[in-house]
């Protein structure tokens, strides 16, 4: 993972209240839309027609509100500014989409217990994709309904795998999927302090838990999961004529439960066999989930 010295902040922050209140404003809420619309940064009055505003010095006021921290001003105009976009990212993804509601549909891949088929059931705001023969549920994440948006019914588990798939790569990153803000990640075995109550090192020996230090925002993931956007792993799955961006995680087919093992407690050391085309290469991964150590295994 990455390590810097600890020092001084790079940024100031302000309060969630205060932010709030920077943005408790339709008015306010229209500026940001309308530049994030714009190709090109806006002059005062323009920006004033495209938000019809009747009143310039009210105008003014909000756009000086936002102006710094959510818009930037130069001589050539206003443009949004990077909190300004995610503002609006965050308005739009959660208010201009319905609840998911559709029939269930068929999921390309097979059972990590039963091999039998899988099938994607949507509920509010959940994509779970279970077994429709033994009734193990895959996984069931809350997908924001933006996510979503622009894709027919059949391909959303595949557009569900893809938003996976991200998750995996910001873990690897250390950034928040959420708010951009510095991840902690960590490997865990069950009752480790840190670890999640739920897991109880059953369906794996080790989980990955990213957390992130600005919002909050946290997720867990199984070592066997986790270990997939590790670039030793990405390329043995390329080797192999797979793109693991483009394949969801139900259809590698060398997933199984329970599949890694403790090779070490101290310091922690998981191995995960992954066996494509009949060739098997274990990695040993550390306590920050990063690969250690690969072995290829003598063919049978
Ligand atoms: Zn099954
Ligand atoms: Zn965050």
């Amino acid at each position: 993972m990455f390590d810097d010295a600890d020092g001084d902040d790079v940024v100031e922050r302000i309060s969630p209240e205060r932010a709030f209140e920077l943005l408790g404003h339709e008015t306010r809420l229209r500026i940001l839309a309308e530049l994030d619309d714009a190709d090109d940064r806006v002059q005062f009055g323009d920006l004033r027609d495209r938000v019809g505003a009747d009143d310039p010095g009210r105008f003014n006021y909000h756009l000086q509100e936002l102006t710094d921290r959510f818009v930037r001003r130069s001589d050539e105009g206003y443009r949004i500014a990077p909190a300004g976009r995610r503002v609006v990212g965050a308005v739009r993804s959660g208010t201009l989409t319905k609840e998911m509601a559709a029939e269930p549909t068929a999921v390309d891949g097979s059972c990590t217990i039963c091999d039998a088929d899988l099938v994607a059931e949507f509920d509010g705001d959940t994509v779970r994709i279970r077994c429709v023969d033994c009734e193990w549920i895959l996984t069931e994440p809350a997908v924001p309904p933006s996510v979503l948006e622009d894709w027919s019914i059949p391909a959303v588990p595949a557009a569900t795998g893809r938003w996976l798939r991200r998750l995996g790569v910001s873990a690897k990153l250390g950034l928040c999927p959420n708010c951009d803000g510095r991840l902690d990640v960590g490997l865990y075995r069950p009752g480790d302090p840190g670890s999640p109550d739920w897991f109880s090192g059953t369906l794996s020996p080790a989980v990955r838990v990213a957390t992130c230090r600005r919002c909050g925002h946290w997720w867990h993931t199984l070592a066997e999961i986790a270990v997939v956007t590790e670039p030793a792993v990405v390329a043995f799955h390329y080797e192999h004529g797979i793109d693991v961006f483009e394949r969801p995680n139900w259809e590698l087919d060398w997933v199984e439960l329970d599949l890694a093992s403790v090779e070490s407690e101290d310091p922690l050391r998981v191995s995960i066999p992954i066996t494509l085309d009949g060739e098997t290469r274990t990695f040993v991964v550390d306590r920050d989930v990063s690969v250690v150590e690969v072995r290829d295994d003598p063919r049978p």
